[in-house]
């Protein structure tokens, strides 16, 4: 079987960034122009969230699905595509509680996955090159996923499902949702990729671990990773940083102290201002602060499955 990889996760996850200059211009539009009266910047995001769920929604009324109590996940009619999509919405109803416990997340609505049969297809809805791959994304409400079978060069069915329940993108896409939801999509790139990331290696005990990630090395500057994170060249060494920002705040503050976090922003406080009124320090001594404790730290791991290592793996 082939090591699961899932650094070509940040590549398309990179491309969505087009998409979300996109929203982003047409929530200062439905700012601006509305129905002829301004409406807050945090509301209209959400409206065009919903309109932008409300079109997935709509373009695979037609597909097969299959439903559980907090999703329904919609698949191409190709041979076998039933079974994974049975296994993706099984994965997504486990991970669906550990996320909500954490983070929190209300909706009357069921949550729309949609498992896509190639790699071509799932790039083609967001316009990317045949070639690139991605497992699993997250925008606009909705989940998007590549069919397991795709990405796991395995035969047997319940090794399969057993793999994509371990490495699989369902927590970490999941997680994405709930900050976009509760921050009203008042939120850095790194912030919900830290996130993300955190919740995963908690649920399933995945982590990116790549070579290039390695912390021996000079790291971003938060101001850099908050405007270019996309266009940084060390993807892996952005996602770690993202990562050990969320697991520095969480080791001195407490988790709630994210959720805490989280709600400040979907009050529309910018990143300084919330990081000053939740953590009591600015952004930049935050940042000072977090990156001394990777300093001192990132060579006795607290936890036993700390996967940060000077050696490349
Ligand atoms: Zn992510």
């Amino acid at each position: 079987m082939q090591p699961v990889i899932r650094h070509n996760l940040q590549v398309p996850e990179g491309r969505l960034s087009l998409r979300n200059k996109i929203l982003t211009l047409l929530v200062i539009a439905g700012t601006f122009i509305g129905f002829g009266f301004p409406l807050p910047r945090l509301l209209a995001y959400s409206v065009i969230r919903e309109a932008i769920r409300t079109a997935a929604v709509l373009e695979t009324w037609n597909w097969p699905q299959v439903v559980g109590e907090h999703f329904i996940v919609r698949y191409s009619p190709a041979a076998g595509e039933e079974e994974m999509a049975r296994m993706v919405l099984e994965n997504a109803e486990e991970i669906y509680e550990p996320v909500v416990k954490a983070y929190g997340y209300k909706s009357g609505k069921k949550i729309l996955v949609v498992v896509y049969p190639t790699r071509e297809a799932l790039g083609r809805t967001f316009g990317w090159d045949a070639d690139e791959s991605a497992m699993g994304v997250y925008w606009g409400g909705v989940i998007r996923v590549l069919s397991p079978e795709q990405w796991i060069a395995d035969q047997d069915k319940n090794q399969i499902k057993s793999v994509f329940a371990e490495s699989g993108p369902m927590a970490h896409e999941f997680t994405h949702l709930v900050v976009d939801y509760r921050t009203r999509g008042n939120y850095t790139r790194w912030l919900t990729e830290g996130i993300a990331q955190y919740k995963e290696w908690e649920v399933t005990g995945f982590q990116f671990d790549e070579p290039g990630a390695n912390l021996d090395q000079p790291l971003y500057p938060l101001d850099q990773m908050d405007e270019e994170f996309d266009n940084l060249p060390n993807q892996a060494l952005a996602y770690r940083q993202s990562l050990l920002a969320i697991n520095y705040l969480v080791e001195k503050y407490g988790e709630n102290k994210i959720n805490v976090l989280m709600d400040e922003l979907g009050k529309g406080l910018t990143m300084d201002q919330a990081f000053t009124k939740v953590f009591g320090v600015n952004i930049i001594t935050f940042e000072q602060q977090w990156q001394q404790w990777i300093t001192a730290n990132w060579q006795m791991p607290k936890k036993s499955e700390w996967a940060i290592s000077k050696q490349p793996v």
